[in-house]
């Protein structure tokens, strides 16, 4: 079972939540970070990374003569990566989606390929065995879907029936949190309850809501001196909605500390490793995944 740890918006504790999560899990499992725009676990679980594949996008990269300046690659590309100025075709690969549709249309193949490189993927491991999956988006890379892409199949072959898989997702609700989204089984919501990650939190359910996976909420940073009414808010949210609320992380000194230190949550005492266990179990009663160890 793939069970995405997502969230309205950055900042609302999902990498501490999959850090705890995975130092709790009660079943064989294997951890994937798919915030590849930010990724940060590694600061959290320390992986020895065992490979590391270049991922890059295919795009056109030159016209050669043969070219009639027909302009069906500029009309069938939606992204503005073609363009004619009079008598020229101009290319501008940085806007390229890699659809291929400009190649599949051009009648005299004046298309030259290239490659756009967007990132990387790492697999590697973590001290204890577990799996360990990550993506790093190129530095000035906007587009990452492909990239999350190449990500989520290499978590294909890990086997479902044998272990599940938490995944750190990309936050919000855009394209690489939508990517991710729609290849997993389960999600785990985070929802912070400050006045604005209420209303992310919100719009998070709306767009996550649509793909019919199971959801569950956490609040973390819950009782927050001055803002119980964020709690409460989330709280009648869920009851609104039929949205089991799976825990909440306590507002807490003692958790900043341990989250700013790199430290596992879950493993900072008993009282931590009791709380998040007890999530752990409540998500696989609620999520119900294949039973193994
Ligand atoms: S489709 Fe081919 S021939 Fe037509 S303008 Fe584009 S590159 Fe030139
Ligand atoms: S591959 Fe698609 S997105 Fe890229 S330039 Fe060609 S038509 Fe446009």
């Amino acid at each position: 079972m793939r069970i995405a740890i997502a969230s309205g918006k950055g900042g609302a504790g999902k990498t501490t939540l999959t850090a705890s999560l995975h130092h709790v899990w009660p079943r064989s499992h294997a951890i994937a970070d798919t915030d590849v725009e930010a990724p940060n676990l590694h600061l959290f679980l320390h992986p020895v990374i065992d490979r590391r594949l270049d991922v890059a996008l295919s795009v056109p990269s030159a016209v050669n003569a043969s070219c009639t300046v027909c302009g069906k690659c500029r009309d069938i590309c939606r992204f503005g990566a073609i363009a004619n100025f009079g008598k020229k075709i101009a290319l501008f690969p940085d806007m390229c989606h890699g659809c291929g549709g400009c190649f599949a249309v051009c009648p005299e193949q004046a298309l030259s390929e290239g490659k756009r490189a967007l990132g990387t993927v790492e697999l590697g491991h973590l001290a204890d065995g577990t799996s360990y999956f990550s993506g790093t988006t190129r530095i000035g890379e906007v587009m990452t879907p492909p990239l999350l892409r190449r990500l989520l199949t290499e978590l294909d072959d890990v086997d479902r029936d044998s272990k599940d898989i938490l995944l750190d997702s990309p936050p919000g609700v855009s394209c690489p949190a939508v990517t991710v989204a729609k290849r997993v089984d389960a999600m785990l919501l985070v929802a912070d309850p400050t006045p604005f990650g209420v209303a992310d939190f919100r719009i998070a359910f709306e767009a996550f809501s649509s793909l019919h996976i199971p959801l569950a909420v956490v609040i973390n940073r819950a009782s927050m001196p001055g803002n119980d009414g964020g709690d409460a808010s989330i709280a009648a949210f869920c009851q609104q909605h039929g949205l089991p609320l799976a825990g909440s992380v306590p507002f807490s000194h003692e958790a900043a500390c341990v989250v700013a230190n790199g430290g596992v949550l879950a493993a900072a005492g008993l009282q931590w490793e009791k709380l998040f266990a007890s999530m752990a179990q409540y998500l696989l009663r609620m999520f119900k995944g294949p039973s193994h160890e």
